[in-house]
């Protein structure tokens, strides 16, 4: 039985990426996400075992993908949602298989540990930059017709996506804060496993006290990082399909980084290392956690998760000062 009270507990955040949910090549039926889901489960249950206290987060690109074509083809029977609603159904879905599958994984475990996912809105600036130039791709892709009727009739911005078809692009923009902190923290205190800010959280904006819902994507990296942030989290963990960040990616002078410092990383960022569309918003929610305060980023594969947990795999993202309080320790 894990006791959390026993000992001081590190809080992780770990992040998951799209492969823990959703495989290339895989249409989305309900038992390959439930086998994907299952295997997942099993690696954080292993981490919840080890006596850590975990929070997940999840992205929810294809989900979301899947969701609005079901919108789009059923539009005239039933009226199709907006993003936001879309974004809340997801959450919804894959909270359902992740409480499903970790509380199954924790039970073969013996861990008693309560399960639970809150929708979560994730407040942003109607300021923000990318509103004025979206660019993330989302949903079915159009022919040009089809697309331009919807850019007239709907004010949408879609663009034209390396000859695969035309495409809707919304703003992803930066993450402020959390509307449900408060519940979150209540929950993971309580000693409950909870799953928040699904696919970075449903981006709302502020009117006074209220909050309206818009049409928009937040990195769910980008989201982790400022979770983990907010609930004083000790570790931030991105677990995705790669075993390593590298430098020179998929060149013949690549390197596998196993451990840097956020000095370190600034540069290789600058120096234009990682792709916008996926390692970028990893590095940078690293980096933003690091430098906000936390101990260590970790950005690893799903399968050696354990090991990167204990610092042995994956690459390890410290500030100047641990990194030195390691070497001086060792
Ligand atoms: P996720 O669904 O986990 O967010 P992404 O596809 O967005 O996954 O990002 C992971 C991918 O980033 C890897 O599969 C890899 O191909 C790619 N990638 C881009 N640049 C790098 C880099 N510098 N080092 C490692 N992987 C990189
Ligand atoms: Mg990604």
């Amino acid at each position: 039985m894990v006791d959390h009270r026993r000992k001081r507990v590190r809080t992780i955040v770990v992040a998951l990426g799209g492969n823990a949910i959703l495989q290339p090549g895989q249409a989305g039926t309900a038992e390959e996400q439930l086998t994907n889901v299952d295997r997942t489960c099993r690696q954080i249950a292993k981490m919840i075992e080890a006596g850590h206290r975990v929070v997940v987060t999840h992205g929810n690109g294809p989900q979301v993908g899947n969701i609005l074509i079901q919108n789009a083809e059923g539009a005239r029977t039933v009226p199709a949602l907006p993003m936001d609603m879309c974004g809340a159904e997801s959450q919804g879905l894959i909270g359902y298989m992740m409480q499903n599958r970790l509380q199954a994984a924790l039970a073969d475990l013996g861990v008693a540990a309560p399960v639970v996912t809150i929708v979560t809105q994730t407040v942003v600036s109607p300021d923000d930059p990318s509103f004025q130039k979206p660019t993330k791709p989302v949903g079915p892709f159009y022919t040009e017709v089809k697309a331009k009727k919807a850019m007239a009739e709907k004010g949408e911005t879609w663009i034209e996506d390396a000859g695969r078809g035309w495409r809707r692009v919304v703003p992803s923009p930066n993450p402020i804060r959390i509307v449900e902190e408060p519940a979150i923290k209540t929950m993971i205190e309580a000693g409950a496993v909870v799953i928040c800010v699904g696919g970075g959280g449903i981006p709302v904006v502020e009117e006074g006290n209220h909050y309206r819902g818009v049409e928009a994507v937040i990195d769910k990296d980008l989201g982790g990082a400022r979770l983990a942030l907010n609930v004083g989290a000790d570790t931030f963990m991105i677990l995705t399909d790669v075993h390593r960040v590298a430098i020179n990616y998929k060149t013949p002078r690549q390197v596998d980084l196993d451990r840097l410092t956020i000095e370190e990383l600034q540069r290789f960022q600058a120096e234009g290392h990682f792709r916008a569309g996926s390692m970028g918003p990893k590095v940078e929610a690293c980096r933003r956690f690091v430098a906000g305060g936390g101990r260590r980023a970790v950005i690893a594969s799903l399968e050696e998760a354990l090991e990167a947990l204990a610092g042995e795999a994956g690459t390890q993202i410290v500030t100047a000062v641990e990194a030195g309080a390691r070497v001086a320790g060792s």
